[in-house]
């Protein structure tokens, strides 16, 4: 049975391989600027991140009747996403064009520094009671913005990965989408074969008629 919210569901696309990189793809980077924004309200950026694994069913839950009560506080978590994404979209761009970060880096550093203020070790407990510690977010259920904490986190993983070498651009005209390319032979040039890929296939055959 299809849940009733799933048809309003947006079609997020997951094809970064990483949280930070999904994130960076809500959005075409196109010659005139981001165009064709997928993430328009509070609500559907719940809906990505539950989709991309960085945020549980009941935590989203939590947060979407937390913004419902408050309209007007879900502009700014809304406007803190749009920052990070900017920030990471700059940082692994650089990265990827083989370039120096310049301000992406302590642009980065600082929304770090905050996101790690927020994490703390708590108790872990299961049906036999305590069973050690885990790692928790300060506020994930009550603060609007903690859906974007994890997915700066999973940046800071990624690059001080070995894979951040691996991060690419996708070869589309006015695309701009970033992946990390962890294909066979390393030659992955699309975000997703079938647009990008076949619109360049197109675009060459009509070249060459
Ligand atoms: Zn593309």
């Amino acid at each position: 049975m299809t849940h009733p919210a799933s048809a309003a569901r947006p079609p997020f696309l997951y094809v970064g391989g990483d949280p930070a990189l999904d994130l960076v793809n809500t959005v075409d980077w196109t010659s005139r600027g981001p165009e064709d924004e997928r993430i328009q309200t509070y609500e559907q950026a719940t809906r990505w991140a539950e989709g991309a694994g960085t945020l549980g069913a009941a935590a989203g839950r939590r947060l979407r009747l937390l913004a419902a009560e408050r309209p007007r506080a879900a502009a700014s978590p809304l406007e803190y996403l749009y920052r990070t994404r900017a920030t990471l979209h700059d940082l692994l761009g650089a990265i990827a064009r083989g370039e120096a970060p310049g301000d992406a880096l302590p642009r980065f550093n600082r929304l770090l520094a905050d996101v790690m203020g927020r994490l703390e070790v708590a108790p872990r407990v299961s049906g036999q009671g305590h069973t050690g510690f885990g790692w928790r977010w300060r506020g994930e259920g009550s603060d609007l913005r903690a859906l974007v904490w994890p997915v700066v986190w999973s940046a800071a993983s990624l690059l001080e990965s070995e894979e951040v070498g691996s991060v690419r651009i996708c070869g589309g005209d006015d695309c701009g989408w970033m992946y990390v390319d962890r294909s066979r032979n390393g030659l992955r040039r699309w975000c997703q074969m079938r647009t990008c890929g076949t619109r360049e296939k197109t675009r060459r055959r009509r070249e060459s008629a």
